[in-house]
Order: C-alpha cells, then sequence, then structure tokens
C-alpha cells in the first residue's frame, strides 16, 4: 500500500497504475484452460488501449480483438502480428475494411447482410479473398447489466441464425470472400455459465449444418465478456469455461478463439486520486477528489461499482457516509454513493480498484481536463507508459485556427 504513496508521489495524481504481473497470470489461467484444443486469445483492445499493454497481451502470444481501424494499428504499432488480429463491430466504413484488407488481417467479423457487401465490393476492387466471419446473435439472455448485454435480438450487434446461414452461401459463392469463422459474444461482465453455454451449442448446430453444405469453419469465436470481481460476484472459472464450451462442440475440429477485456486487464488497474476537500451540504457530506468523470466515466455512465480505499487509515476509525465527487461541473460528477469513509484530509490518497479496463480509454478532455499519466508496475520496477497530457497537447488541434 505504501508502494501507492510512493507513485503518486513520483507521478502525481489523478493517476492510472496497471500491474503488469496480474495480466499475466490471467491471460495464463485462460490459455491454460483452453490448453486440450488450438486456442487463440484475441485480447479485446478497447477494454484497455495504452500501445504498452497491447504489447505486454502481444508478448505473451495473444491476438487482438479491434473495433476500428485506429485499433488495429494500435495493435500493428505494438508488434502484434497482422495474422492474429480480427477486426469486430456493427459499423465500418469503406475505408476502414480497404485498409484491413490491404494489412491482410486474420479475419473480418461481419455482423449485417449490407456488410457482407460492403466487404465484398472492397475485396473485389483489391483482387482479393476476404476472410471473413459472421456474428451471429442467438437470442439468448445472458443475465447481464442491460447496457452490456448483446447477445438478444433487441440488440443491435449481429444476425439472426437464418440470415447467417443465408450469407455463408452468398460468401462461399463468391470469388471475394472466404468464410473461415462464426462468432457469437452475448454481453460483458458474464457470471453465468449457463447463457454462454447454451448459446455456444446454438452456434455449434449452426457450425455442423454449414459442414454439410461443404462450408468449413476453422475459428469459432466464443466473444468476450467473462466477468470479474468488481464486488462480490460469483465469478465463472476458466476452466468451467472451456469444459462448457468443450462440451458443445461434439467432436467439431476448430480453432477456440476469445476476446477477453475486462478479464485480462480490469483488476490489474488502479486509479489513484487525492483529496482536495471535504464538505457538508445540509446533511450530505462530500469528498471532493482531483480526479473526475473525465478520467473514470463509469460511475457516471452505468451507474457501476468501483471499491474503494483511503491509504492510512486504520480498519476501526469510524466513518460516516458521504459521496466521492470530482471537480467536474456536472451532478453525475461521482465515484460513489452513500459509501461509509472515515473523515479525510487534502492530500489523502483514494484508490479506485477495477480500473484497468473502460477507465483510460473512455477519459475525455471535457472541462479541459488532460487526459491523466498510465504507469506500469512490471515485475516490481514501474516505469510510464503515457505521459500525462498538458495544454499544449490540449490546444495542438486548434490554435492554428484561431482568427484574429
Ligand atoms: C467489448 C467486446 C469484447 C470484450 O468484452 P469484455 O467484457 O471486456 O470481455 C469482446 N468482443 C466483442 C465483440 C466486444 O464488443
Amino acid at each position: 500500500m505504501t508502494r501507492f504513496q510512493t507513485l503518486a508521489d513520483k507521478y502525481d495524481t489523478p493517476l492510472y497504475l496497471y500491474d503488469f504481473d496480474y495480466m499475466r497470470e490471467q491471460y495464463n489461467k485462460l490459455k491454460e484452460a483452453f490448453r486440450a484444443k488450438k486456442s487463440l486469445i484475441c485480447y479485446a483492445v478497447k477494454a484497455n488501449s495504452n500501445l504498452s499493454v497491447i504489447k505486454h497481451f502481444g508478448d505473451l502470444g495473444a491476438g487482438c480483438d479491434c473495433v476500428s481501424i485506429g485499433e488495429i494499428k494500435r495493435a500493428l504499432t505494438a508488434g502484434v502480428k497482422n495474422y492474429k488480429i480480427i477486426f469486430s463491430g456493427v459499423g465500418k466504413k469503406d475505408e476502414e475494411i480497404k485498409e484491413a484488407l490491404q494489412k491482410d488481417i486474420l479475419l473480418i467479423n461481419l455482423e449485417s447482410e449490407a456488410e457482407l457487401a460492403r466487404v465484398e465490393e472492397q475485396a473485389k476492387l483489391l483482387d482479393k479473398e476476404a476472410r471473413i466471419s459472421i456474428r451471429v446473435n442467438p437470442n439468448i439472455d445472458p443475465q447481464t447489466h442491460p447496457y452490456i448485454s448483446t447477445g438478444l435480438h433487441e440488440n443491435k450487434f449481429g444476425v439472426d441464425l437464418d440470415t447467417a446461414k443465408r450469407m455463408y452461401i452468398k460468401a462461399k459463392n463468391s470469388n471475394f470472400l472466404d468464410p473461415v469463422g462464426i462468432h457469437f459474444h452475448i454481453g460483458s461482465q458474464l457470471t453465468q455459465l449457463e447463457p454462454i453455454k447454451e448459446a455456444s451449442e446454438v452456434v455449434s448446430d449452426l457450425v455442423r449444418s454449414l459442414k454439410v453444405l461443404k462450408i468449413d469453419i476453422k475459428f469459432f469465436d466464443i466473444g468476450g465478456g467473462l466477468g470479474i470481481q468488481y464486488d462480490d460476484e460469483t465469478l465463472i472459472k476458466p476452466y468451467d469455461y472451456a469444459q462448457a464450451i468443450f462440451s458443445t462442440l461434439h467432436g467439431l475440429d476448430v480453432t477456440i478463439m476469445c476476446e477477453p477485456g475486462r478479464y485480462l486487464s480490469a483488476n490489474s488497474g488502479y486509479f489513484l486520486t487525492k483529496v482536495l476537500y471535504e464538505k457538508v451540504n445540509g446533511e450530505k457530506r462530500f469528498v471532493i477528489v482531483d480526479g473526475g468523470m473525465n478520467d473514470l466515466i463509469r460511475p457516471s455512465l452505468y451507474n457501476a461499482y468501483h471499491k474503494i480505499e483511503i491509504l492510512g487509515k486504520d480498519a476501526d476509525e469510524e466513518t460516516s457516509d458521504c459521496d466521492v465527487v470530482g471537480p467536474v461541473c456536472e451532478s453525475g460528477d461521482f465515484f460513489a454513493k452513500n459509501i461509509a469513509l472515515p473523515f479525510t484530509q487534502h492530500d489523502d490518497l483514494l484508490v479506485i480498484k477495477s480500473a484497468g479496463a473502460y477507465c483510460a480509454t473512455m477519459s475525455s478532455n471535457y472541462n479541459t481536463r488532460g487526459r491523466v499519466a498510465e504507469v506500469a508496475i512490471d515485475s516490481q520496477s514501474d516505469r510510464l507508459i503515457r505521459r500525462r497530457e498538458n495544454f499544449e497537447d490540449m490546444i495542438a488541434l486548434e490554435k492554428d485556427y484561431l482568427k484574429d
């Protein structure tokens, strides 16, 4: 814990810290669980797209699941091989498709019939055969938060089974498309195995019916979404996860792909923020800290829970309920509401946990606050992996357009 204080003094706050050893352990646990089959773990870059984080997973053997050409370029810049990169997302632009094809990535994940036509056209223009996979929406309720549920027909993701089949036949009959994969991703922060297993069963049935049509699926992509411990969740064990998937394959010879983001990085991360002031409005106590919703938006956006600890306070110290809030001019700028904390003083350090996924990547310059620095802790040493944004960085794209 004194480590946090040392690093806060060294790099200033607010600050993101990522424990690279923890990321390695998570990756190895998952890889180990799938070892009975060929597998490729494609790290979902959107969770934490710092180049050094991507490189860390790449060095361990991971591929990348990318949702924009920007993320693909990040993965390539970080040294991930093109043949381990997949391109997902509901709305890809022609330019992005073209560039992905030119970079010869492993495959493009299609999410609609209309997209299939765009990819075919781009491949034709380049005189290439585009390797594709289709995201099937198995219409299964993942029993997670509605904002992060994606596997129901009411969600915008993927296509239904009949549409998928029609698309595979089209792709097979095209000179410019090569259907090599199938994909489903029913949601995030999944803590129940049954819905995943059900989805996998539905999708593996489709693979078998495609086989009859001489369409041979090589990559069986089970998506991401493995839940993590934010609070007191009961989690899916990687071994049980793998076994559940295997049990639905009934001997199909496929490479298992998965695309975890949060599972690999969330609990490696800590957001350090210092207390500025305390104040009481009527009955309500506020702890005002130097980090804000622009730095870490999950509580404001999803009402997400992140555990918060104050450094250097005894467990038996007297506490009272308070809201932990930032300096941003929005009532929604909070990290926690009505939590019990001891009385704090100026410069006390708060540690916000589970901050390694969907935190730094969602940060913005709102209120002209520079994005914060990111630091990696790796085998006892620490190093900067993104410097703090300064004022010049924030106005760089505007200042040349100022008129007299
Ligand atoms: C967001 C996303 C993931 C990663 O989700 P996690 O909850 O971070 O594991 C994987 N696949 C797809 C298609 C996604 O949209």
